[in-house]
């Protein structure tokens, strides 16, 4: 809303003096909504309007004329596009952001999944908290394609060769069923995807298979007849496979498939930029998987091939040389008279960008006289599309009319005063919420307001407003709704990804208007989370990890907690395990965020440990109780570990972290003294000291300047230290010298792209009497039980006679790789690459990996014995 919030910051009452003192403004915001680009608007703005005005950037992001020119190609076009996509990112920004920006057609894409199994380039969150974040950056890519992002919701278990194993997963016909069901619901007109049924990701390839099953089964009344209450059969007339150079796409061969190629180079002359650039920016909000390309190549981003797979007995074909994927169709007659767009002297509106004024007749009369409307006999035929062109009027409508409607959660509600940065607004069940509904007139007509309501949290309220709203005024009506009791809560987020309450309750408001005789309607959707009064934002270490060096210490655990109430709060935070129970009282301010550290003696663990394979020790409770009536408002579990993970005495390890906080937690379980290192450090400090330094998983990657300070790491290697470096990808380790990167092991290792995604896949000992078998902890097949998610990944393919392959494992029907755990001496010292997922098993605190993690960082004084 790039103008709202001129005026959102004061309530206007409708008194004509305001309005007046208003008037100069006005005309400023009006003109500028009609004529200027946004680097105009910014300018004239800071001369011009004194006062709460929005800041440059918001204009910059939202240009009023491209919002407008939009809102006006929308009308020209009713047709819908469908992208589907494994994962956030999987997508195929250009061509979506080509099709709504230079066409106007509605466009949506479809994820089998959030993305959860994948990688984290920016933060330490991975799996349902990784989700989370991957759908919070599909939405804003979305917002820069112009298109609406969808999930099924399926699970991402992580890389994956086969679609076999995803179906074994997902469920095939599960998955079918979601996907046919969002296929009736949104009823493309065309699919497009990038995924055939045999190229890459298992992921990829079941989502592949399953369109293809989806196109016809969508179609077909007799497949998952159930949903047929809900929706109807339908009948999508193209499906396209994306044609990468080189990849045959799926059934029939690719030369008898028509192919459609699209050039996203052009330049859109409304944003300035080609569509390339914009699906490059939509690209970099996909921010986890990372790093993405800052510009696009001087030779223009690629051009994309489409091949037609599918089509319906009855689509039109598609015509010679094709532009986009919907050339050659054609809609009834009886609709397509009921759909034509507004014109000005029978051109599009489009062409009257900049008289405005002509536009909002047009718009006008448009709707007076019933555009896209239809008798119900021929809007029976297809309701969903009469529905989205006379929403998309509605939306010109109060575009060109400078009419805007916002809801917000009212100051003094709890959770809004959070910190900046923090979640901006909760409801907490029990307790009243204040919701502000606004329209602003930022035009210059007379605005009548029929009906303002708001729906949500189990009501549906209509709310006073003035029937009148004149140019540069807004109205505002508070109202108050007690969230019910009973209400279930949506934080965190990572554990509401699959049941429908990612990020909260759905409110809306909606307002119908009318203008000139005109009636058009607006909604403002949002969604709040609800949370509980006092909720625990974070609580570590969790899994809580022991090991022999650290089991008879206190228990120690750090809360945050947020008080979202506006009083303050008074109770206990409790500890629960068996043979324990531990509580102190804890005070906190309205709104105030507040880290608790919670120790206790505990005797969780036992005594006396019978065997190697370690054990799940129980799981404690942390919970927040009021004090008298003892209610429980909040409880998180912590599971706790046991792990025989033995080291020698004072171990001092040097740590390089990347992306999260696993080496520090799991050097603190075993009892080591672990310093955590600064580049600078590794320029500068004293390396000798320590006996082992770990460079944590894509270490040169996340530090460039590593590269440069790894002579020194070689140096201490050579003297006597030992390095152990996680795994890197292709593109961060292997020699190139354009990113001045030379080899960084002592001795040649080049890494490839294999993987091991089968977390039981077999384990062979190549060297059983090597140290990283046997010291200080001798390693069994049962170290290696209970993985979770995958062996590793970018195997070594190539390395130097020096180094030991100690380990060798395969995917089912795969030969063995032999790379995933490599040692070496150097001069007086070692290093160890290990292309093996310690930091997922450490992180998810699996026994085994703990134990062979101490034999790594324990491998110097293993040799030197
Ligand atoms: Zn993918």
């Amino acid at each position: 809303m790039a103008f709202h919030c001129l005026y959102s910051k004061q309530k206007l009452d409708m008194s004509l003096p305001v309005a007046v003192s208003y008037r100069r403004l006005r005309i400023a915001v009006s003109f500028l909504l009609s004529f200027l680009l946004a680097s105009s608007v910014t300018a004239l703005r800071s001369s011009q309007a004194q006062g709460p005005a929005a800041s440059p950037a918001n204009v910059t992001a939202t240009p009023a004329r491209s919002r407008l020119h939009q809102a006006l190609l929308d009308l020209t076009n009713s047709w819908t596009v469908l992208c589907v996509a494994a994962h956030p990112d999987d997508e195929d920004g250009s061509t979506l952001t080509l099709l709504r920006r230079k066409y106007g057609v509605h466009t949506v894409s479809l994820f089998s999944t959030y993305g959860e199994g994948g990688q984290n380039a920016v933060g330490p969150e991975l799996y349902e908290e990784l989700g989370v974040i991957r759908a919070r950056e599909t939405m804003a890519a979305a917002e820069v394609q112009g298109s609406e992002p969808h999930f099924l919701g399926l699970r991402d278990f992580g890389f994956s060769k086969s679609a076999e194993e995803a179906f074994r997963v997902w469920g095939e016909k599960e998955a079918l069923r979601r996907m046919v069901l969002q296929i009736r619901q949104l009823r493309p007109d065309v699919i497009i995807t990038n995924h055939d049924t045999t190229s890459g990701h298992g992921h990829h390839q079941a989502t592949g298979r399953l369109i293809l099953q989806a196109f016809d089964a969508a179609a077909d009344p007799k497949q998952f007849p159930e949903q047929l209450r809900q929706v109807s059969p339908w009948q999508v007339q193209r499906l396209f496979v994306r044609a990468f150079s080189g990849n045959p796409t799926s059934t029939p061969p690719p030369q008898a498939q028509p192919v459609v190629t699209i050039n996203p180079n052009e330049l859109d002359p409304i944003r300035g930029t080609t569509y390339a650039q914009q699906a490059l920016a939509a690209l970099q909000k996909h921010a986890t998987q990372g790093p993405w390309p800052k510009t696009i190549a001087p030779n223009g981003g690629r051009i994309i091939r489409y091949a037609l797979v599918r089509s319906a007995a009855s689509a039109q074909s598609l015509p010679a040389d094709p532009k986009t994927v919907l050339d050659g169709l054609r809609l009834p007659e009886t609709i397509t008279s009921k759909l034509q767009s507004p014109t000005i002297d029978n051109k599009p509106l489009t062409e009257s960008l900049d008289t405005r004024d002509e536009v909002l007749v047009a718009l006008i009369n448009a709707r007076k006289a019933g555009a896209f409307t239809a008798p119900d006999e021929v809007a029976r035929l297809d309701p969903q599309r009469f529905h989205l062109m006379s929403s998309r009027l509605d939306r010109a409508l109060a575009i060109a009319a400078g009419v805007s409607l916002t809801l917000n959660l009212n100051p003094g509600s709890p959770g809004d005063q959070l910190p900046e940065g923090d979640r901006e607004s909760v409801l907490v069940p029990g307790m009243p919420a204040q919701f502000d509904v606004s329209i602003a007139n930022q035009g210059d007509a007379d605005i009548e307001v029929k009906r303002l309501a708001l729906r949500g949290l189990t009501v549906d309220r209509p709310l006073d407003a003035a029937e009148k709203l004149l140019p540069a005024t807004d109205t505002s009506r508070d109202t108050r709704i007690t969230v019910p009791k009973t209400m279930s809560v949506s934080v965190p987020s990572s554990e509401h990804l699959y049941d429908g309450r990612l990020f909260g309750e759905p409110l809306v408001a909606t307002a119908d208007l009318e203008i000139e005789g005109a009636r058009f309607s607006l909604v403002a959707e949002r969604r709040i989370d609800v949370a509980p009064a006092v909720e625990i934002r974070t609580l570590e270490p969790s899994p809580y990890v022991r090991t022999p060096s650290t089991r008879s210490l206190p228990l120690s655990l750090n809360l945050t907690l947020t008080n979202h109430l506006s009083t303050p709060f008074r109770g206990l935070v409790r500890i629960n395990g068996p043979n324990l129970e531990t509580g102190r009282e804890i005070a906190l301010q309205p709104l105030e965020q507040q880290a608790v550290k919670i120790e206790v003696r505990s005797a969780l663990i036992p005594s006396r440990i019978t065997s190697h394979a370690s054990q799940k020790a129980a799981t404690l409770i942390a919970s927040i109780e009021l004090p008298e009536s003892k209610d429980i408002v909040t409880r998180r579990p912590v599971p706790t570990v046991y792990a025989d993970a033995r080291v020698p005495a004072k171990l001092l390890v040097g740590y390089v972290p990347s992306f999260d906080a696993t080496l520090k937690r799991s050097l603190t379980a075993l009892g080591v003294e672990a310093r955590e290192l600064t580049i600078d450090d590794v320029q500068k400090g004293e390396l000798s000291n320590y006996d082992t330094i770990i460079i944590d998983n894509r270490g040169y990657e996340a530090h460039p300047e590593l590269i440069t300070a790894n002579d020194r790491l070689l140096k201490y290697v050579a003297d006597g230290g030992n390095l152990i470096v996680f795994y890197h990808k292709t593109n961060e380790w292997n020699p190139n010298p354009d990113r001045k990167r030379p080899q960084l092991a002592p001795y040649s290792i080049i890494v490839g792209d294999e993987r091991v995604t089968e977390e039981d896949a077999p384990i062979i000992f190549l060297q059983p009497h090597h140290p990283l078998l046997n010291f200080p902890n001798k390693i069994t097949q049962a170290d290696f039980a209970n993985w979770i998610q995958e062996r590793g990944l970018y195997f070594p393919k190539e390395w130097d006679q020096h180094y030991t392959a100690v380990l060798a494992t395969n995917d089912k029907g795969e030969k063995p790789l032999k790379g995933g755990l490599l040692a070496s001496s150097y001069g007086k010292g070692n290093y160890i690459y290990t292309s093996l997922v310690w930091y997922r098993e450490l992180r998810a605190g699996i026994p085994g990996a703990y134990r062979v993690f101490a034999n790594m960082i324990s491998y110097g004084k293993s040799i030197r014995k």
